[in-house]
């Protein structure tokens, strides 16, 4: 088995948010990390890459660009031996062993499945670039079936069950696409459409002011979508969604984003966890009872000294700033951690959006076109900014694209 040590002695699992920031924030300290992928995914534009407003390779962020002085490792990790300070690993060429002095677990989180009958089998997940990728190919595959069926309710019917930031900007990017789309449908624009958005809270986007989440709600209604709250789903068919409120949806897609939870390898690593299964670190991110072990992101419960006695919500916001801090405690300049939210900015689709900024709260126009321009500011590189500005220029001119793309990565064998 291959046998190498860190790069300047600090080993990053996982090369998400949290982690690649660490080996940005590190600098010429340099930092092996270890990622199932060679980018980072900027997941707040994952709903544009979904509707195909951004080209899906936009969205996501070159690790070896965006941490030159990073080893980045294609693998994932599979277990640790802290006593040995040893991480054992399977990589793209075969296992490895990789030795560290300072191991920075940044893993991340996973789509919370409950156990609803259908769910695992027909539900469609959105959480990475291949869930949204797949969920637009799949959109666009049911307008095709839908004109030749157009009689049947189940083609055009959409269920979205989660409303939080990424099931809300979902449902709303593809409703979008699906409208513009109609006009090269032309036997479909009488078709009856079903959009529905379940959530067991009692409304939606409940992380953002109550005014905004209501606007939210009316912009949705207005495009004809239905709201369930306070409303949880009990079955799915792959045609038919059984609602709690006895509501049933015919429909053939029906997309879960109804929350996360930490990663599964936690649990097996040995590290301390809280009761929602995430690693339990002090004020500096130092896993607690671990002296060379620092963990950080969704998969932390991180403490912030500016909101005493809560631990941070699982967004990109706190992440970068957790990963900020926890650089500069890695290069010795050792201090707790602790940051307030400035605001939160939401896109609705096309120049619809919500945006809560220091002494504003703005929606509509003002409010998609300071959530984009956050979004382009917080984007790492310079030559990523630059892709996605002609993306958003581009679509000021031309029509929405409506390819469906799904024999991407699935060539024909040779002679077929
Ligand atoms: C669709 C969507 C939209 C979102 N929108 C927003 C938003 O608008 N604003 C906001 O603030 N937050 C948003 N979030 C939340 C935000 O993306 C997360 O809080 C953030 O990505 C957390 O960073 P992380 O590094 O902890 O986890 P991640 O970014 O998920 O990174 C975890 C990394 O670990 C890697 N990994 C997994 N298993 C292994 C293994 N065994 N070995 C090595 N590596 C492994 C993964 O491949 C991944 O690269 C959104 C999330 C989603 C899913």
């Amino acid at each position: 088995m291959e046998r190498r040590e860190a790069r300047g002695g600090t080993l990053i699992l996982g090369g998400g948010f949290a982690g690649s920031y660490v080996a940005r924030n590190l600098k010429r300290r340099g930092a092996t990390i270890l990622s199932p992928e060679n980018f980072m995914l900027y997941t707040p534009l994952l709903p544009e890459a979904s509707a195909g407003t951004l080209e899906p390779r936009h969205v996501v962020v070159p690790l070896r660009q965006m941490c030159p002085h990073a080893e980045l490792l294609l693998g994932r990790a599979t277990a640790l031996d802290a006593d040995r300070r040893v991480v054992a690993a399977e990589t793209l060429a075969g296992p490895a062993e990789i030795v560290y002095e300072r191991l920075v677990v940044a893993l991340g989180a996973v789509t919370r499945v409950l156990p609803v009958p259908g769910l695992a089998d027909h539900g469609i997940g959105f959480k990475d670039l291949a869930d949204a990728i797949a969920l637009r190919n799949r959109l666009i595959q049911q307008l095709e079936r839908a004109s030749i069926h157009p009689e049947d309710p189940a083609e055009l019917g959409f269920v979205f069950v989660g409303a939080g930031y990424a099931g809300v900007e979902a449902l709303a990017e593809l409703n979008d696409l699906a409208h513009a789309a109609l006009r090269f449908y032309p036997n479909l624009l009488d078709a009856p459409q079903r959009w529905v958005l379940v959530d067991a809270a009692s409304k939606i986007l409940p992380e953002i002011p109550r005014r905004l989440g209501e606007y939210a709600a009316r912009h949705l209604k207005r495009r004809g979508v239905e709201i369930h709250v306070g409303t949880t789903l009990e079955s799915y068919d792959g045609s038919e969604a059984m609602l709690s409120d006895g509501t049933r949806v015919p429909a053939r897609t029906l997309v879960w984003s109804a929350g996360v939870r930490a990663h599964p390898l936690l649990g097996e690593l040995g590290l301390p966890l809280d009761e929602r299964e995430r690693v339990l670190v002090d004020e500096t991110l130092r896993v607690l009872g671990r002296k060379n072990v620092w963990a950080l992101g969704d998969c932390a419960a991180v403490p912030n000294f500016k909101t005493p006695g809560a631990t941070d919500p699982p967004t990109c916001q706190h992440s970068l700033r957790q990963a900020r801090r926890l650089a500069k405690n890695l290069a010795g300049s050792s201090g707790p951690y602790g940051y307030r939210m400035l605001g939160q900015v939401a896109t609705l689709g096309y120049h619809k959006g919500i945006a809560e900024i220091p002494g504003m709260r703005l929606h509509g126009f003002l409010g998609w076109w300071i959530a984009r321009t956050y979004h382009l500011y917080q984007l790492p590189l310079v030559s990523r900014k630059l892709r996605v500005v002609l993306d958003w220029t581009v679509g000021l001119f031309f029509r929405r694209d409506i390819v469906e793309l799904s024999v991407l990565g699935h060539p024909k064998r040779l002679g077929e």
